[in-house]
């Protein structure tokens, strides 16, 4: 196990449950000295997190998750070490936050016709954070419609169920490159989440790094060895870094505690190495 680094997390911004600067002062508590806070489809938390982290003594990655597609299904792209400020991120981000508010509406119509209680959850998601179907499960949990999160998706929200509206994100391609255009390095997120085969996963991280991409998250909040090892096999196939994050949404979730992820695999290169110079001693905890 390792603490010291964790690339991969969520705030109120978007589907997490800690506000920024709460999150950054739990995740210190953590033992994590190096992190990056990656919203959905928004930088609107970095300017906040960036300066609680500095109070905490952390070193911070300003970063985002951002939504995309590849053939037919959705992929999360992470960008690390952004320009918040980018012109060429902020358009992107408008764009994906139109593509959000129009999905949402959609999936609190299916639900509505499906018998949910669809528009009394979307009045639970708070104005201004990037909607997403974490919201929707929250407050269908929230009104006694599921009995918890998991239920929510397997019986609504979930691929294949009456309120999955599949968005038309921006080509895995395009990501990339809005990534780089915002000087950061691209992340293939949980790159084993994805409803693929072994062959399409393999051509999935290959047109990944074709496309600009740097590195493959490998050490994951909650992942077992052999996913690890699994991870590690294929970012190294491909000739990509490797990288590190909790995907942490709620301080409650054990598994997903900030910090607590497998050791990368020493034949990959981290993907922080690049940040080393910012506090070397963070990035080796
Ligand atoms: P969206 O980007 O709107 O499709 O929402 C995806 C988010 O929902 C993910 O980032 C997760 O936080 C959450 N999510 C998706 N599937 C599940 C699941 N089966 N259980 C719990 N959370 C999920
Ligand atoms: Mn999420
Ligand atoms: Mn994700
Ligand atoms: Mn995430």
């Amino acid at each position: 196990m390792s603490a010291g680094v964790d690339l991969h997390l969520h705030s109120t911004c978007s589907d997490g449950l800690l506000e920024p600067a709460a999150l950054m002062a739990f995740v210190a508590s953590c033992g994590v000295r190096a992190c990056a806070l990656t919203d959905h489809d928004t930088t609107a938390g970095l300017a906040t997190a960036a300066a609680a982290a500095r109070a905490h003594g952390l070193v911070f990655i300003p970063g985002i998750e951002l939504s995309a597609r590849w053939h037919a299904g959705t992929v999360h792209v992470l960008g690390l070490g952004i320009d918040g400020d980018s012109r060429a991120l902020a358009t992107a981000v408008a764009a994906l936050a139109a593509l959000r508010a129009v999905r949402a509406a959609e999936i609190r119509a299916r639900l509505d016709r499906a018998g949910a209680p669809g528009s009394a959850a979307f009045a639970h998601i708070p104005p201004g954070v990037v909607p997403t179907r974490m919201h929707f499960a929250r407050a269908l949990a929230a009104l006694g419609a599921v009995p918890d999160l998991q239920a929510a998706f397997r019986r609504w929200l979930g691929h294949g169920r009456a309120a999955h509206v599949a968005a038309g994100w921006p080509e895995l391609a395009a990501t990339v490159e809005v990534i780089r255009a915002a000087g950061g390095v691209a992340v293939l997120a949980h790159p084993l989440r994805y409803r693929l085969s072994a062959g399409q996963r393999r051509e999935l991280v290959r047109a990944f790094k074709s496309a600009g991409g740097t590195g493959l998250e490998v050490a994951i909040g909650g992942a077992a060895p052999r996913q690890v090892e699994a991870a590690a096999g294929l970012a190294l196939r491909a000739g990509l870094e490797g990288s590190a994050g909790s995907d942490c949404h709620d301080p409650a979730l054990p598994w997903h505690r900030p910090g607590r992820l497998a050791k990368l695999p020493q034949a990959l290169v981290p993907v922080w190495n690049r940040w080393l110079s910012t506090n070397r001693a963070a990035f080796e905890a």
